[in-house]
């Protein structure tokens, strides 16, 4: 118990260690774990920004580019129910609306009041919208409940055999 409190919670995914389970050094330029941390305590940060009078259900996300930025959201709910935005493609849509294309992962937290009792999974339209703009092999979906307590996806994982636009260009 004592030796794993040493080795900090490193990046894994349900079943097995990810492939640079902790391994990678903070300088390292891809997700480690302190960048899933960083990542999941601004998503934190952001599900007391949510604007979601219908469900209560808060969510906050954590976007990061190649270029190591970091753009935020919050689901956003509507009267109408179907103009509602998640926070994933709040995160995205700030950050392609500023000019990147490029991202490494995305961190997503939630629950209903505030209180977060369980992982809280992208929705189908939001892996679609990660499809459009990241390398499934390579774009990371961390799922936390805090930042000791997270899962890490391939979005390849969690969105096989997605449509892209590579699509079409066949
Ligand atoms: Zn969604």
């Amino acid at each position: 118990m004592g030796e794993e409190k040493l080795n900090v919670p490193v990046c894994q995914k349900k079943g097995e260690l990810a492939p640079f389970a902790g391994a990678l050094a903070p300088s390292s330029d891809t997700v480690n774990d302190l960048i899933c941390r960083e990542l999941i305590a601004e998503a934190k940060k952001m599900m007391a920004r949510a604007y979601n009078p219908y469900s209560g259900f808060q969510v906050g996300a954590a976007l990061l580019t190649a270029g190591k930025k970091i753009y935020t959201g919050c689901n956003i709910e509507n009267a109408a129910y179907s103009p509602t935005l998640c926070a994933e493609r709040t995160a995205f849509f700030k950050a392609v609306s500023e000019g990147e294309r490029e991202f490494t992962a995305i961190a997503i937290i939630g629950g209903r009041k505030g209180l977060v009792t369980d992982y809280t999974p992208p929705c189908g339209v939001c892996r679609q919208v990660m499809m459009e703009f990241c390398n499934p092999k390579k774009f990371y979906i961390i799922l936390a409940r805090s930042e000791e307590d997270y899962w890490l996806y391939r979005l390849d994982e969690l969105l096989p055999m997605g449509f892209s636009p590579k699509n079409l260009e066949r």
